[in-house]
């Protein structure tokens, strides 16, 4: 069947999976976590070769091939690099939660970071009102519901000053 002879309606199948799955977070990302868990800090680690601050922590800058070993704090802003509104729903992988649509996801590259972390976006979710460049501000959770995974964070949201070219 060619693509142009595509059926145009399409059957959504609904169903429930349950995969419960655990994975080993390592050193550098243990770290990361535990900061994020007690303290609220955010950390990234800066390539000796390429200055690049990789956040999370990963032990190898992948461009250059060499170990990660200066832990940089980061700041609690930073700027949102890309959005997108969802107008389906999304299971959060760290509750098991829906969150109903629409609403925002986006990249936020923090403060001294060089790489972006994806989160929700608490803001309303209209293409016109929101903007790459804006600044954002991490929103944590109360320190003692806190669990140490990214859902710690409950989402960024719109913080003061000027839109970033
Ligand atoms: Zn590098």
């Amino acid at each position: 069947m060619s693509q142009t002879n595509m059926p145009r309606e399409f059957i959504s199948v609904p169903m429930t999976v349950d995969v419960p799955y655990r994975f080993a977070a390592g050193k550098y990302l243990t770290r990361f976590l535990k900061e994020l868990r007690d303290n609220g800090r955010f950390f990234g680690i800066k390539c000796p070769s390429c200055g690049r601050v990789q956040m999370p922590p990963r032990i190898v800058c992948a461009p250059c091939h060499v170990r990660n070993e200066e832990w940089v704090e980061l700041g609690l802003e930073g700027t949102l690099v890309g959005f997108t509104v969802m107008y389906l729903p999304l299971t959060d992988p760290t509750t098991g939660k829906p969150h109903e649509p629409p609403f925002v996801y986006g990249a936020v590259v923090l403060d001294g970071a060089d790489s972006s972390l994806s989160h929700l976006v608490n803001v309303e979710p209209d293409v016109e009102k929101i903007k790459v460049g804006m600044r954002m501000r991490v929103v944590l959770r109360p320190r003692e519901e806190r669990t140490g995974d990214l859902s710690d964070i409950l989402y960024f949201e719109p913080a003061a000053g000027p839109v970033q070219d």
